[in-house]
């Protein structure tokens, strides 16, 4: 079987314009005419490849975004969305309905943590959250009405590994669905490759990389994208959350140069960890030996992309670690902002920031403590330079005092 390789399918990518542009024209439409209405009912009834009906359903801008994202992922199809949460959700609801179950990891993104949590219980659904690094307690958890199994690849915030081989198994073995966030770590994992069924980005973040929209992204079967877009029953047609073409067409252009951001952003972060971690500092970051599951990413990865641009640091307690983070940005190191996979480095707090979503005690339970940091690393050129910032910085708060040490 051909290798899959998510860089190259970017760098293969065809398209062409009207008048022969070098990227493809934007649809500047929101409804599309047809030559006969036998046309526009057989694509009504979805059997018309090609044709388009309404911009809700498809657009050619989305389409040629949607292909490339199918062509990352290595899925059969892919769908847009006007957000990562409109990705999610739609998902969510095509697949569980009133009276099901979804078994979820514990450590996911506060929004999808929110949906899953206080959302879906309003149309009963019920979801049980779970270590996901826990395979056993992942398989207990199933029970006879469950749905899907739902996980990100590198958890937000707290950087945890899903096996995606193994909880594919657990789902298979249970005719349920795996349900993957590959969001931290687009091209480092293929989830689909490993077994996922249904792969989702919030484009928000790396594969934009520009922090100037929200967008979203679900890869899978034609059949399983064909569903969210049907017009009787699909979640994604008839709860709307569509991406403008203006916006596709940007971010299918910034995805052209998303391999070698990612090598930038990884090249970057593993130098910080490295030295911010002999510092005496607690980082956690996938691309050093001290990292719990090193040996799992190690086997996941497509390894020419790096460890990604996702790092933690503990600076212990809640004061320090609003104080490092100001400092920080002072210094222009980054911003204070929640989001990540941006050209600057952003920061922030999650107990309180982009987790807070999740109560104290549930975060006091999954290990995410006051002082956590996370910190999404620029495409810094001079990243020693950074480093010395963020040296200079920890000294001036007193980080390095003998009795914040133990
Ligand atoms: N998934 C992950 C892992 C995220 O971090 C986020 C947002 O931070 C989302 C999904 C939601 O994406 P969006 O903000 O584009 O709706």
């Amino acid at each position: 079987m051909k290798k899959h390789n998510p860089a190259k399918e970017i760098q293969d990518l065809q398209f062409f314009g009207e008048f022969g542009g070098v990227n493809p024209s934007i649809s500047d439409s929101a409804t599309y005419t047809f030559l006969k209405a036998k046309t526009m009912l057989d694509t009504f009834e979805g059997n018309a490849d090609g044709c388009y009906l309404y911009s809700r359903h498809t657009s050619p801008s989305n389409h040629y975004l949607s292909l490339a994202l199918a062509k990352m992922e290595n899925t059969e199809a892919a769908n847009v969305a006007g957000s990562g949460m409109g990705a999610i959700t739609p998902v969510i609801l095509q697949l569980a309905h009133a009276g099901d179950h979804i078994v979820s990891s514990r450590t996911i993104y506060g929004g999808s943590y929110a949906f899953l949590k206080n959302w879906t219980p309003k149309f009963n659904i019920e979801t049980s959250f779970v270590d996901i690094t826990d395979l056993e307690k992942v398989e207990a958890a199933i029970k006879p009405n469950t749905k899907m199994i739902y996980a990100e690849t590198l958890s937000n915030p707290l950087l945890e590994l899903a096996d995606v081989a193994e909880l594919s198994k657990i789902a298979k073995k249970h005719g349920i669905k795996l349900v993957i966030d590959n969001t931290f770590s687009p091209l480092i994992f293929s989830p689909a490759n490993l077994g996922a069924d249904v792969v989702i980005h919030s484009l928000t973040k790396f594969i934009n990389g520009t922090n100037d929209t929200v967008g979203g992204v679900i890869c899978s079967t034609n059949q399983f994208i064909n569903d969210l877009k049907n017009v009787n029953d699909g979640s994604s047609m008839l709860l709307g959350p569509v991406m403008d073409s203006l916006r596709s067409a940007q971010i299918l252009k910034n995805l052209r140069t998303l391999p070698i951001r990612m090598i930038q952003h990884s090249k970057n972060t593993q130098y910080l960890a490295e030295r911010l971690e002999k510092d005496g500092l607690k980082v956690k970051y996938p691309g050093l030996a001290s990292y719990p599951q090193k040996d799992l990413y190690d086997k996941m990865m497509n390894s020419e992309f790096g460890y990604g641009g996702m790092i933690t640091m503990d600076l212990k307690t809640g004061e320090m670690a609003t104080k490092f983070m100001e400092t920080l940005q002072e210094k222009n190191v980054g911003y204070l902002a929640v989001s990540l996979g941006f050209y600057k480095t952003l920061f922030n707090a999650p107990g309180k920031g982009t987790s807070s979503e999740v109560s104290a005690e549930e975060q006091a339970k999954m290990g995410l403590s006051e002082g956590l940091i996370r910190m999404s690393i620029g495409l810094d050129f001079d990243i020693e330079a950074t480093y010395k910032k963020m040296k200079e910085s920890l000294e001036e708060i007193g980080f390095f005092k003998p009795e914040l040490q133990n």
